[in-house]
């Protein structure tokens, strides 16, 4: 197929409670959402990149201005685009993977739907739904978080993690696991904030039996990651470390990590993601699939990623309403604590175009 046209479109989601990491506060969620236009049809994905670089290098404007400037000109060039050509055809731009991952996400969207079958079905899932974990943001207070976790878990969620910072760390782990018991499938998420100097404070959280904790180094510091885990009992998993298939390998190669989160935005795409999981499998790593707040769109393919073997831990792909009271496609929803893997030609969700058009702040065509 051949790009015609594309549109990008920046909307703001507000979130229905604010979202806490040790790295930055949200109250919504502003998307950058790509449309491709071809021939046979258009394919839609939500670009990872958030409007300011302080969880990833890649930010919305510098996503909007690579993808209008380099990436789709090349892309619309091909006479015969497919989303296994896109990486290659972008090889010449360097990095910038949450800009490539949109592009190649709405191309293999346009494909799919073209060809009638679901994102499900092309990467290979094996199972109808999978079961949902939510993150919890760092709050205002311990009785703020046993409340937020009281509610997820009544609503049927199957783990639960906990963001995590200095000084925010054992004493709510402690309080979660008191009050929920041990049998709580937990786990915890620093976001980078130590540093190698604080294995002893990390230690602390061995006795909480969690099922483990993400990034607490610097994402590229994988050699002190691999020495935290010989240091820990808690399993320790890597996010913002692995940016691509390589990263991946060197961090099993130097055990800097025994499981992994994959996000397919960060790593470039579908297709990378899927090459991660596979390399993951052929090494006996679990991996889950971790979010980024996406709208229905990036939720739904996630949703199929999600679904292939190899993601033996729940992931962060939560119902809509934990995120959103309106979102841009119909609601994701908890049944039995598990979601729904779209069936659907493509990501199988369909945009609602008059909610979006409420939503929007900018909207480009480019042709
Ligand atoms: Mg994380």
């Amino acid at each position: 197929m051949k790009i015609d046209a594309a549109e990008l479109r920046v909307a703001r989601l507000p979130l229905v409670i604010p979202f806490r990491t040790s790295q930055a506060s949200q109250a919504e969620r502003v998307a950058l959402l790509v449309r491709v236009i071809t021939g046979q049809g258009e394919g839609w994905a939500d670009c990872g990149a958030s409007p300011e670089p302080w969880y990833e290098p890649e930010f919305l404007s510098g996503a909007r201005a690579v993808i209008a400037e380099h990436l789709l000109p090349t892309l619309m060039q091909a006479p015969d685009i497919t989303a296994a050509r896109v990486q290659p055809l972008l090889a010449q731009v360097k990095g910038n993977e949450m800009a490539k991952a949109a592009l190649e996400t709405a191309v293999l969207d346009a494909e799919l739907r073209a060809a009638g079958m679901s994102f499900a079905q092309y990467l290979g899932a094996v199972t109808d739904r999978v079961p949902a974990g939510v993150s919890v943001g760092i709050p205002g207070s311990l009785a703020e978080l046993l409340s937020q976790v009281e509610g997820y878990l009544a609503e049927g969620y199957q783990r639960i993690k906990l963001k995590i910072e200095p000084g925010w760390d054992t004493e709510p782990v402690r309080a979660v696991r008191e009050r929920f018991g041990p049998d709580l499938a937990l786990q915890v998420d620093a976001n980078q904030a130590y540093s190698r100097h604080d294995a002893r404070r990390l230690r602390a959280l061995d006795e909480f039996g969690l099922l483990l904790v993400e990034q607490p180094l610097a994402a590229g510091d994988l050699p002190g990651h691999a020495e935290l885990a010989r240091a820990l009992a808690t399993p320790v998993c890597l996010d913002e470390s692995v940016t691509s298939l390589r990263l991946a390998a060197v961090a099993l190669e130097l055990g800097a990590c025994s499981v992994l989160n994959i996000k397919a935005a960060r790593v470039g795409g579908y297709l990378t993601a899927r090459a991660i999981h596979d390399l993951c499998v052929a090494h006996g790593v679990p991996v889950w699939c971790g979010g980024l707040l996406e709208t229905g769109v990036g939720r739904a393919a996630n949703l199929a990623l999600a679904a292939l073997p190899g993601f033996t831990l729940p992931g962060d792909v939560s119902a809509t309403d934990r995120y959103f009271a309106e979102d841009i496609t119909a609601p994701f929803v908890l049944e039995d604590g598990h979601i729904r893997v779209p069936a659907g030609p493509g990501t199988g969700v369909e945009v609602i175009m008059d909610v979006l058009e409420r939503l929007t702040v900018s909207c480009e065509l480019l042709c």
